[in-house]
């Protein structure tokens, strides 16, 4: 048998070893860096000395609360390769979110961003009882109240390492996903599921990344790892760019001209408003080949935009946290180019076709396989060497989502008779926000939490520019003189603002379905029309 070598270290060894010379730009707060592959090699093993004096062991988890910068991406590696499990944490998650999610995962180690990201440990510090080291991930450490030390202190200058031989199926990373239900659930990530996904990137069928490329990462690296793509980008020996915490699109748009960046990806909403961004200010994005999109739908009329106008294709991607994200493009195939614009922006619209390595299959309610024949729809299945068979600790949630192998997404989509895939509806109550989610759930348990709130009912409505908010329908105790503010104010002591419903209904009776429920699609066309009638909020 071949020497199985499907772990991080090939991907590390390769840049380091054939693209020494290739560049890593990075924008965190205290500085812009630029650096090469060969200096990244120095810092990734300094890093990997330095936690290992922490006593980060294999098997070890380490926490990651940080934006997209060199530091972060450094601990990418040195935390896999050293053995260790990188468990990247939403830096926007409600206090509650981010102490659960830390205790459940037992990280002995926080890398944290300066500024908010610290500002949240510090809020939950108490109530989290396995961290035995904090990270400053900067230069030095700001005022803080807890133990912490400085990233660039614990980078061993000049240091060696011997890297472990590791088993391809040694967890590597770690991701947190809000549910539908209950807590949010973590999953796993092994070597060669790193190894296949970034693979699967660079593939033609998927981003089809090279060495040519310049790749800038505009996905936060909170996010299932960036999608993948700093790990695609460096098995394939690419320029990286990192444009640092929450940047503007006035930035990234400048970075892409001053970087000559090619390839990108991010959810819809920033590719909208940098759309915006563009229409009144003149800044060059030539170099820009295409972006990868994805997360909720890409509308149309977008994608048109930037190909019309500014010759960037926009594909269109779908996945899954529990798929390690991309796992479809939607792209015309080669045929298809001799097609009408028209016919291929209908395919380009769609949720795409399946990368290479992946199994699918959709099945009805009677779990029964549908036709693929772009009308009738069910569940998307899937199944690979890049798919979760679990969640960890939730024997639950493993027993609702997985059958076997097989991931039920809980997407409905249907599949036409060239093999795309259209998402038509979500099977989950959970809201996406400009990427991020919120739990329609958590905030009617809040909301009924309120004395004077006898049902509460918090679902999705369509946004131009966040593609989903928050809106809530509530029935009131009679003599109540709640007001949307008051109910807002409430929501706020608990949760970030942007978790807050945009638009707050009062009703009699909330509607329900057959078994009791909330009828959250009753719900949704109840607000369509009362939008239509009447002024909703108080
Ligand atoms: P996450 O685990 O946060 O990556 O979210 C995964 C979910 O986002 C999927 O199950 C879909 O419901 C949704 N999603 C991802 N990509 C797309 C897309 N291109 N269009 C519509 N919904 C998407």
């Amino acid at each position: 048998m071949p020497s199985s070598n499907m772990t991080l270290l090939s991907y590390f060894t390769r840049a380091t070893q054939l693209f020494p010379e290739k560049e890593v730009v990075s924008c965190p707060p205290d500085g812009d860096q630029r650096y090469t592959y060969a200096a990244f090699a120095d810092r990734v093993t300094g890093l990997a000395v330095g936690l290992a004096e922490l006593g980060v062991a294999e098997g070890a988890r380490v926490g990651t609360i940080g934006y997209n910068h060199h530091r972060h991406y450094e601990a990418y590696f040195a935390v896999p390769l050293s053995g260790g499990q990188l468990h990247t944490i939403n830096a926007v998650l409600p206090d509650s979110h981010v102490s659960y999610i830390v205790n459940d995962a037992a990280d002995s180690v926080l890398l944290v961003d300066p500024g908010d990201p610290l500002e949240t440990v510090e809020r939950v510090w108490d109530d989290i009882d396995c961290v035995e080291h904090v990270v400053v991930m900067s230069d030095s450490v700001p005022d803080t109240t807890l133990p912490a030390v400085a990233y660039d202190d614990i980078v061993v200058e000049d240091a060696t390492v011997e890297w472990p031989e590791l088993a391809p199926d040694q967890p590597a990373g770690m991701c947190y996903t809000s549910g539908t239900t209950g807590k949010p659930k973590g999953v796993e990530y092994t070597q060669s599921m790193l190894y296949a996904h970034g693979m699967m990137l660079m593939s033609p069928a998927s981003m089809c990344i090279d060495e040519s490329d310049v790749v800038l990462h505009t996905v936060p690296m909170y996010h299932v790892n960036a999608w993948g793509l700093p790990y695609a980008a460096t098995v394939a020996g690419a320029k990286q760019v990192f444009p640092g915490p929450a940047p503007t699109v006035e930035e990234l748009a400048h970075l892409i001209e001053a970087e000559g960046v090619t390839l990108t990806g991010g959810v819809p909403t920033v590719w909208i408003s940098m759309l915006e961004y563009l229409e009144d200010h003149d800044v060059d994005i030539s170099s820009l080949d295409r972006i990868v999109a994805g997360g909720s739908a890409v509308p149309e009329g977008v994608m048109r935009t930037y190909e019309e106008k500014y010759g960037v294709t926009i594909d269109q991607a779908w996945g899954m946290t529990e798929t390690m994200s991309i796992s479809s493009v939607s792209r015309p195939k080669s045929y298809m180019r001799e097609w009408t614009q028209e016919r291929q922006f209908e395919k380009r619209a769609k949720q795409g076709i399946l990368a290479p390595s992946l199994d699918m299959k959709v099945v009805n309610t009677k779990g029964e396989e549908i036709s693929w024949d772009g009308e009738t729809f069910g569940e998307l299945w899937i199944r690979g060497p890049t798919v979760v068979d679990e969640y960890y600790n939730r024997p639950d949630a493993t027993a609702d989502s997985f059958e076997g192998d097989w991931l039920k997404t809980g997407d409905i989509v249907t599949v036409d008779g060239h093999g795309y895939i259209e998402l038509v509806d979500r099977d989950k109550d959970i809201i996406k926000s400009g990427g991020e989610y919120i739990s329609s759930i958590e905030l009617e348990n809040q909301l009924m939490g309120h004395d004077e709130i006898t049902e509460a009912a918090v679902f999705a409505i369509p946004h131009e520019k966040w593609q989903e908010r928050p809106a809530a329908t509530l029935k009131l105790r009679p003599e109540s003189t709640l007001t949307a503010d008051d109910v807002r104010e409430f929501l706020s002591e608990s949760y970030p603002r942007w978790w807050l419903p945009d638009t707050i209904l009062f009703v009699d009776e909330v509607p329900k379905t057959a078994t009791g429920k909330f009828d959250k699609k009753r719900l949704r066309e109840q607000f369509e029309q009362t939008t239509l009638e009447q002024t909703p909020d108080r």
